[in-house]
């Protein structure tokens, strides 16, 4: 699923290396295309909020920007083939750059300056001083006259597919669709300004296609995990339990006394416990993981051994109450002090450690009988919870 907006470039690529004369008889119009496909960006991106998008399209109109200009020298002028050979070199060092350093959010000066640096930043490899140091280091000059240019195509491909998987095991974001495509485009990129123009048409628009496939993994991201604690939600353990086979069980967990846990140490440590509860639950091997809401969690096993559920839910349990959260209890509501003063107190407290806590949790567990409805396991994984609850918390409850 993480890889599919990789997918219709991997088929371009194919048809690429086996069919480039067949892909160079349908050329498309670049320009319109490209506007649609970036208009209907900003509008999605302001729909859902997801302002970093406006980075990207910052990026892509200033590439687009300085190739227009370029287009419109001569071949033969000075610093215009320097030119050429720069910007695949530029492009993708900008975009790793772009997925490794945290960005200021856009809407603050300091997001709006950067925008307009990433945009205008191309345009300088116009002046042909800028431009040589780059083309030095673009791989496609460094190819011998011989090698076929399919060949030279896949030597870039590895490349640039090595550096994508460094750059995205160095930044560990989980399911960051949107990173892992900008990686990728800029792999395009690379590969269209060095390709003929006509097939760059068919790469834009496999680029478009892609986007587009980013954006609804992005969308369904947005539907389906859980902000908090990176495990999907309610609405995912929905569609999930639409298709549970006969042979499963369902497990409720609860933290206890956690309204007690948000008086005492404040919500903000509360969410920590619960991001941490997401990563061990996450991490957890034979079930998956869904938060149900608030400080509840349901485990889906797909098969009903009875004893080796048991066992698993018990090594859960005792992992969490084994676990030392080491928190910081910084109070953010400290009006009086200046903010360097707060961020030092922080600092001060991080660096101390912070306090040591504990927490628990308790499990209800029930397995499906033959023909029961998922409503009804639930219920009875909730009546097992609340046996857990009474006899004292912390421990697991098996459903009769
Ligand atoms: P019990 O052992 O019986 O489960 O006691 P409890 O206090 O955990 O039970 P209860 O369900 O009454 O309390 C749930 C608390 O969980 C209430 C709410 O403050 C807290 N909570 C729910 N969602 C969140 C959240 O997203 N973050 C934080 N920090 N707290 C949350
Ligand atoms: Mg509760
Ligand atoms: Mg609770």
């Amino acid at each position: 699923m993480a890889f599919a907006p990789v997918l219709p470039l991997l088929c371009w690529l194919l048809a690429l290396c086996f069919a480039p004369q067949w892909l160079q008889q349908f050329p498309l119009p670049i320009p319109a295309s490209l506007y649609w496909a970036m208009g209907f960006v900003a509008l999605l991106a302001g729909i859902l909020r997801q302002w970093s998008w406006l980075y990207w399209l910052a990026w892509l109109a200033g590439i687009y920007l300085t190739i227009q200009s370029g287009l419109q020298r001569p071949l033969s002028e000075p610093g215009v083939l320097a030119l050429y050979q720069a910007l695949p070199v530029w492009i993708t060092l900008s975009a790793i750059a772009l997925n490794v350093f945290s960005l200021p959010p856009l809407l603050t000066w300091r997001g709006a300056l950067l925008a307009t640096v990433i945009a205008f930043s191309p345009c300088l490899l116009l002046f042909q001083v800028l431009a040589t140091p780059f083309s030095l280091i673009n791989p496609a000059t460094w190819f011998p006259a011989g090698l076929a240019y399919r060949h030279a195509l896949w030597v870039v491909i590895v490349a640039v597919a090595v550096i994508w998987i460094a750059v995205l095991r160095y930044h560990d974001s989980g399911a960051r669709d949107w990173s892992r495509f900008s990686a990728w485009f800029a792999c395009l990129a690379f590969l269209t300004v060095i390709e003929l123009p006509p097939a760059s048409a068919w790469a834009m628009l496999v680029s478009i296609v892609s986007l587009l496939m980013a954006l609804l993994l992005q969308l369904l991201h947005l539907a389906y995990i859980d902000e908090l604690t990176g495990l999907p939600q309610r609405r995912a353990l929905l569609s999930q339990l639409a298709h549970l086979g006969k042979r499963s069980a369902v497990t409720m967990l609860d933290v206890d006394h956690f309204k007690r846990f948000n008086d005492t140490h404040g919500h903000d440590v509360g969410d920590q416990v619960l991001r941490l509860l997401g990563r061990i639950l996450q991490s957890g091997r034979g079930f998956k993981a869904y938060r149900y809401g608030g400080e509840e969690f349901t485990l889906v096993f797909r098969h009903a051994q009875r004893d080796k559920i048991q066992q698993t839910l018990d090594e859960v349990r005792q992992q969490v109450a084994d676990y030392p959260l080491r928190v910081r209890e910084a109070k953010r509501d400290d009006k009086s002090r200046s903010s360097k003063q707060q961020a030092r107190k922080r600092r001060g407290q991080a660096q101390a450690g912070g306090k040591t806590l504990r927490i628990t949790i308790s499990l209800g567990c029930a397995i499906r009988q033959p023909g029961e409805h998922t409503e009804q396991l639930l219920k009875r994984a909730d009546e097992a919870l609340y046996q857990a609850k009474k006899a004292g918390r912390n421990r697991v409850s098996m459903a009769k």
